[in-house]
């Protein structure tokens, strides 16, 4: 028997702008800076984001039995605090790995990419919109051809008049897109608003309408603004549609402590219900920095269907 391990396919929606940050501050028109991606300077949702996220809320969602497991792996007996228990039978564990003081580690058998914008809000004359590019719809199994220079291809929702601006760009626009029965999971107010942009250009649209919100720092010895302390930052704007995949393995090819892991409660089944039970709190308890601030629900659209299994579009 071949060993195939499941591809499960996520779309999800931003309930609120998004901030996972890079963890450092830059001088420059923004101080706190979200994560992009190295070739593309796409911002994106990076993989290990996500699988923290999960990892946490769905140890939540086992009712306290495995909750030791939820945070960093090493255990402090001043805080009663257990660490990863690393056990067999464990599905938070068993799905996203653990690592113990004694040496003994496992890798998880949910791998988890990076999120990926598909569908990007940009204000219009015409309303709100959506702009994707062929290089996107190409990795979701979508051929599209790329519109001209300086043109869009918009959907039938969008009152073009053969001219469109997306924020501060006006281009020629032409109603011959539609994303009809493809990207199931996305909402159709959002597909029948949707502008294919050049690959080239959605970089340069998306990082021009990045959402940034400038904030002060309170300084809690006296309540007020500390000085100096005005700061912007960045965020994936709400209404984003992203897109990730979760690798899921079968238990049934490992051994941990000498067992084959989650035997005995559900093998591959378990894992695959542990991932939807993180993902279910992402639209209410969020992801990344600011959660605070209203920042960060994301809203998983395909839960129920737990993703679906088969091949990855061409790549
Ligand atoms: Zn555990």
């Amino acid at each position: 028997m071949a060993y195939q391990p499941d591809m499960l396919k996520y779309f999800a929606l931003a309930l609120d702008p998004i901030h996972v940050g890079t963890g450092g501050i830059r001088l420059g028109r923004v101080d706190m800076t979200i994560v992009r991606e190295p070739g593309t300077n796409l911002p994106k949702i990076p993989g290990t984001s996500l699988a923290g996220a999960c990892r946490t809320y769905a140890a939540m969602q086992e009712n306290g039995k495995f909750s030791h497991c939820a945070g960093q792996g090493q255990p402090d007996t001043a805080r009663g605090y257990q660490g990863h228990c690393g056990q067999p039978d464990c599905p938070i564990c068993v799905t996203f790995g653990f690592a113990k003081g004694s040496g003994a580690s496992f890798q998880g058998l949910a791998q988890f990419s990076d999120a990926r914008l598909v569908l990007f809000p940009v204000h219009s004359l015409a309303g709100p919109v959506w702009v994707t590019c062929p290089g996107v719809l190409r990795d979701l199994g979508i051929t599209e051809s790329e519109p001209a220079d300086g043109h869009v291809r918009v959907s039938g929702g969008v009152r073009a008049s053969g001219r469109l601006n997306l924020g501060w760009l006006m281009l020629d626009a032409k109603t011959d897109f539609s994303l009809g029965d493809k990207l199931p999971h996305v909402p159709g107010e959002i597909k029948s608003r949707a502008v294919l942009v050049s690959d080239k250009m959605f970089g340069h649209i998306v990082n021009d309408n990045l959402e940034v919100r400038t904030s002060v720092s309170i300084d809690p010895s006296t309540g007020a603004a500390a000085e100096g302390a005005l700061y912007t930052y960045e965020a994936i704007p709400r209404a984003s549609v992203l897109y990730f995949e979760v690798v899921v393995s079968d238990p049934k090819f490992y051994q941990i402590a000498g067992q084959e892991p989650l035997k005995e409660n559900g093998g591959k089944e378990k894992v695959k219900e542990t991932l939807n039970n993180g993902f279910a709190l992402f639209e209410c308890l969020g992801i990344g920095g600011m959660n605070t601030r209203g920042m960060g629900r994301l809203k998983v659209l395909n839960l129920n269907a737990g993703g679906e299994t088969g091949e990855r579009g061409e790549s």
